[in-house]
């Protein structure tokens, strides 16, 4: 990296109160002006159009320019700050397609290689509903490919298997007359490397990859829910030319309980009790994932009402604990009455005032409220 950097605000003739519009338009002047197309074969153009490119990369970030008008360069260590050729394709909203800025530093003059970080992979893992409440340790197969070491990763017999592009007559990029001004695009048939293949590599069969996948022991937290992703640095592809490979992002999926729901970090499920034992009390020993748990129905629970136990809920993620248990009670009035037991009710119903007038609206809405 550059010992002396210059400040970005600098580099575009811009105050630290610059807005968007100012930015954008100190970037296009900057860049129109030094553009290594208007400029062929002149270094110093090249390092002041890659000089601005990257202040405006980071000022146009309200992150990375809050973090830089905070710390200065020290505060984008690590955030992407620096020349990066692949930002270009971001910057088409200003000055437009016109230079076709994607391949500016690529591959385009015939064959200079570049290191090129490997791609990140995605690894979709479904765990059982039991498995996310206590963590688990899951092997993988991650399926990944590797440069082709007989060809290089050229995809091309290592004997004579290369022939020069005819499109571009090996140059790699071809050349349009627009206005006053020649444009350069990289060739579409060779894709800039000025040269295509004649002969398949027999490994390869053309591929400039074979598959070598990769066996992995992940450590799965307990709590985690769908959707949650852990990345594995550097299990991702293996990088080009020496590149860093990319990482790994295993995205899990929670199987559904047929009797718990998790709700954050609460779970919940549903519990039938009879008449009397909504009337009296009860205690239900209920199977968690904790053992068995008695909870107590207290006496005159209503059909809807819950019961809360605490802390025998999900293990939270982020931060230490655990959410709740939520018992939903659900009142059964019996269907089918012995003798005795309609005789036994029916003395009941003696005794029990007849309170039958309609609830005032919301009342029922209260009731639950209470129980909350
Ligand atoms: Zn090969
Ligand atoms: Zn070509």
């Amino acid at each position: 990296m550059n010992v002396t950097k210059r400040d970005y605000y600098e580099v575009l003739g811009l105050s630290r109160e610059a807005d968007d519009q100012a930015l954008k338009g100190a970037y296009r002047k900057l860049a129109l002006k030094y553009h290594p197309d208007r400029n062929p074969g002149d270094q110093d153009a090249e390092e002041k159009f890659k000089e601005a490119a990257e202040a405006y990369g980071v000022l146009s970030d309200p992150q990375k320019r809050a973090a830089y008008d905070r710390y200065g360069f020290q505060g984008l260590q690590g955030a992407g700050a620096g020349f990066d050729p692949n930002a270009f394709a971001d910057f088409s909203d200003i000055l437009g397609d016109f230079f076709g800025f994607g391949d500016l530093f690529g591959n385009r003059r015939g064959g200079r290689s570049r290191v090129q970080r490997g791609e990140d992979l995605r690894y979709d893992l479904e765990i059982n509903f039991e498995d996310m409440m206590k963590g688990l340790s899951a092997d993988l197969q991650v399926p990944r490919t590797e440069p082709c070491k007989t060809c290089g990763g050229s995809g091309a017999d290592k004997n004579d298997g290369l022939t020069s592009c005819p499109m571009c007559r090996g140059r790699g990029e071809v050349i349009y007359q627009q206005s006053f001004l020649q444009i350069r695009r990289t060739c579409g048939q060779c894709n800039g490397r000025g040269q295509i293949i004649r002969r398949a590599c027999t490994q390869c069969k053309g591929e400039g990859h074979v598959r070598s996948d990769r066996k992995l022991k992940v450590n799965i937290p307990a709590g985690v829910d769908n959707g949650t992703r852990l990345r594995l640095s550097g299990e991702g592809q293996p990088g080009s030319q020496g590149g860093p490979p990319g990482d790994l992002y295993v995205v899990i999926s929670v199987k559904e309980h047929p009797i718990f729901e998790r709700q954050g970090d609460d779970l919940h499920c549903t519990v039938p009790i009879n008449l009397a034992q909504a009337a009296l009390g009860t205690d239900i020993d209920l199977l968690t994932f904790d053992g068995l748990e008695t909870v107590k129905i207290p006496e005159g629970t209503q059909s809807g009402a819950r019961v809360k136990v605490r802390n025998i809920g999900v293990p939270r993620l982020q931060g230490s604990g655990r959410g709740d248990l939520f018992v939903h009670v659900n009142v059964k009035v019996p269907t089918k009455l012995t003798r005795e037991q309609r005789r036994l009710l029916e003395q009941l119903r003696e005794t029990l005032p007849a309170e039958n007038e309609p609830h005032e609206k919301g009342l029922l809405d209260k009731v639950k409220d209470y129980f909350m």
